[in-house]
């Protein structure tokens, strides 16, 4: 039996002496402390054995097998050590080495100025509402002072979905509609309703047929044409820099009456005169008005009580000009190399 064991022992050192990765040592566990190594051959050998014998070779096959799982289990760590260092010899960083550029998505630069917008006006107690894309001629037009075959709609042709009734929406104004209509004439209304809308408009660089707009709306007692000015003020001079200066010209809308064009002062050349204000040192940003009673009341406001003022900015027009853009078609071509010019990380 020592025999035996001593055999068994010079053969563990000769197999751990040449083990050099991690399946040799597999291998050995195996040979030696597996189902069928050698050790566990002895332990099964026992029966041969008087009672007697059988105790004093059950203490030496057991004293073995824990002497061997001990050497093979110190190699085994000496081993994963080794395999360790070589790795992290491999794997050393260079922090002189410029960082891998991680690329970052973010919001398209519409999306930016309306969030900008829609911060502005809930700053001053303004809900922001959404409505459907696909809309009724009923809400586009007909709510809105725009009965069947007024001229004012072939400004806003559209792209119909079935018939004359359902289309897409060519203005966001019947989402204000909706809103009165639920309100059923009895709550004063403070919204804006920021979304997409479409025209049947060949594409260019001013023009593309589909845009957004953030229109807003505000219902309630005695209002002015003067509070709709208040409100513009406070829009533009955040929007566009405190030193803007805001005037309103006369026009022409169905919906509201009378009508304005907001203008604002020209922020590139401080009202001196400049290419992008066409040298008259005003830039035009949106259409606006007092609400005609004929809305009020087919939306469900006694235009006797109730009076208001409506207003249309065009996201895209806005953006152009605050962020130098030329080409309306930028916006929805989706070219990385235009949309990546735009950094919106910085909040700005
Ligand atoms: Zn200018």
């Amino acid at each position: 039996m020592d025999e035996k064991v001593k055999s068994i022992k010079e053969d563990l050192q000769k197999d751990i002496a040449s083990a050099t990765k991690l399946q040799d040592i597999v291998d050995i566990k195996a040979k030696y402390i597996g189902k069928s190594g050698c050790i566990t051959d002895l332990m099964k050998n026992m029966k041969d054995y008087s009672p007697e014998e059988r105790k004093e070779i059950g203490q030496i096959v057991n004293n073995l097998k824990n002497e061997v799982t001990e050497i093979i289990s110190n190699k085994e760590k000496d081993l994963n050590n080794e395999i360790l260092n070589a790795k992290l010899a491999n794997e050393s960083i260079d922090i002189t080495l410029p960082a891998t550029e991680i690329k970052c998505g973010a919001p398209n630069i519409l999306e930016k100025v309306v969030e900008d917008f829609e911060e502005v006006f809930m700053s001053m107690g303004y809900d922001v509402y959404d409505g459907p894309e696909v809309e009724e001629d009923k809400y586009n037009f007909e709510l809105l002072n725009i009965p069947k075959g007024h001229p004012a709609r072939d400004a806003q042709d559209t792209f119909y979905i079935k018939d004359d009734e359902i289309l897409l929406r060519s203005q966001t104004s019947p989402v204000q509609a909706r809103v009165m209509l639920s309100l059923e004439g009895k709550e004063p209304v403070r919204m804006i309703c920021p979304g997409k809308t479409y025209r049947r408009d060949d594409d260019d660089a001013t023009h593309s047929h589909q845009f957004m707009q953030i229109e807003g709306l505000l219902v309630d007692h005695n209002i002015s044409l003067s509070d709709l000015k208040g409100t513009f003020d406070v829009i533009a001079r955040k929007l566009f820099g405190e030193e803007t200066q805001t005037r309103f010209r006369p026009s022409y809308y169905q919906f509201t009456e009378p009508s304005v064009e907001m203008d604002i002062s020209c922020f590139s050349c401080k009202g001196k005169g400049c290419s992008l204000c066409k040298n008259t040192g005003w830039i035009t940003i949106a259409g606006a008005g007092m609400v005609h009673p004929n809305v009020l009341s087919m939306c469900g406001y006694d235009p006797e009580k109730w009076n208001g003022f409506a207003f249309g900015f065009g996201a895209e027009r806005c953006a152009m000009l605050k962020y130098n853009i030329n080409d309306i078609r930028c916006f929805y071509n989706t070219d990385l190399r235009e949309t990546e010019t735009f950094d919106r990380r910085d909040g700005e």
